[in-house]
């Protein structure tokens, strides 16, 4: 396989308040995690900037309007309890859509078979209406419109293993049944959507995981539900909302993966994607907020990314 990795300086102009655990030490992280050599054949970019316009086809004009009003000319500013904005964050933003649209690029034109996307703020809580949950604008619900607008692809998967339930990107396309969106998330939990019984229009699959459990209550939420609504939705790409936060280290939730854990649902989404779409993979960061586990994490995900496995 040949793997990208889009690496994001811009997400650091994104600046968090004192103790804020979306913060831009996150990226660093990844940055010395893909350091090693074993990473040395990885395709490197650099992010680029892009008119956030962009962003209108998923969001309304009313959720552009809140992000112009509460943008600080300098410093920051909090849209709600947890949800910042900063004087540059719409540089980090457009940068973040600009590396998923590298990656889509790149994918799209068989240079490489997958792509990673180191960036942030993270997207999946972005709802078409209203930022929340850290979230400014939703990166991967971008992508997957772009996909379809500027590739004339039909059929976009979405595998979000994040471990809270992305409620942007299911509001998004609840309705579309172009778009398949599957989300394995600890319940209850912030944001407290998802449900199991929210299923669109049979293009929606959520998987509760209970607190304390660990990536065999994972696995076989996969083997039984995800997995076999993914195969026979049978996308033309698959996009995948990768937030580390479910790791064992994660301050934020519960549950107690392990890097074979992500290495294990990377592979699984790639035997699909081998199937069904040339390999074709998006990936973008989510969360993941302990420096150790979201490390030890996106190690894991590249490196199956890559080489197809994980020891
Ligand atoms: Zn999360």
């Amino acid at each position: 396989m040949s793997t990208l990795f889009l690496s994001h300086p811009q997400g650091q102009k994104h600046k968090a308040p004192n103790g804020h655990p979306e913060r831009g030490e996150r990226l660093s992280a990844i940055e010395r995690a893909l350091g090693g050599s074993e990473f040395f054949d990885l395709k490197r970019e650099e992010a680029k900037e892009v008119d956030l316009q962009i962003a209108r086809n998923v969001h309304s004009e009313n959720f552009m309007q809140i992000l112009r009003d509460r943008r600080p000319i300098e410093g920051l500013a909090f849209i709600d309890g947890d949800t910042y904005i900063c004087a540059n964050s719409f540089e980090a933003i457009s940068s973040a859509i600009g590396a998923g649209l590298q990656s889509l690029k790149m994918v799209m034109s068989g240079e490489v078979d997958n792509g990673f996307c180191a960036i942030r703020p993270p997207g999946h809580h972005a709802e078409i209406e209203k930022p929340m949950g850290f979230c400014l604008a939703n990166n991967i619900a971008i992508i997957a419109r772009e996909a379809q607008r500027k590739y004339g692809i039909e059929r976009v998967a979405i595998i979000d293993f994040d471990v809270h339930h992305g409620n942007g990107t299911q509001d998004i396309f609840y309705n579309d049944k172009s778009v398949f969106y599957a989300s394995s998330h600890q319940a209850p939990l912030f944001p407290g959507t998802g449900e199991e019984n929210e299923t669109g229009v049979g293009n929606i699959v959520n998987c509760h995981l209970s607190a304390n459990s660990d990536g065999v209550l994972m696995r076989e939420a996969y083997n039984a539900r995800i997995l076999p609504a993914l195969r026979n939705f049978s996308p033309d790409i698959i996009l995948i909302s990768a937030g580390f936060d479910a790791h064992r280290l994660d301050p934020l939730a519960q549950l107690n993966w392990e890097a074979n854990d992500f290495a294990w649902i990377t592979g699984k989404i790639m035997d699909i994607a081998e199937k069904c779409c040339n390999n074709r993979i998006v990936s973008m960061l989510e969360g993941g907020y302990d420096l150790t586990g979201l490390a030890d994490g996106v190690k894991a995900h590249v490196l199956m990314l890559k080489t197809g496995s994980f020891i």
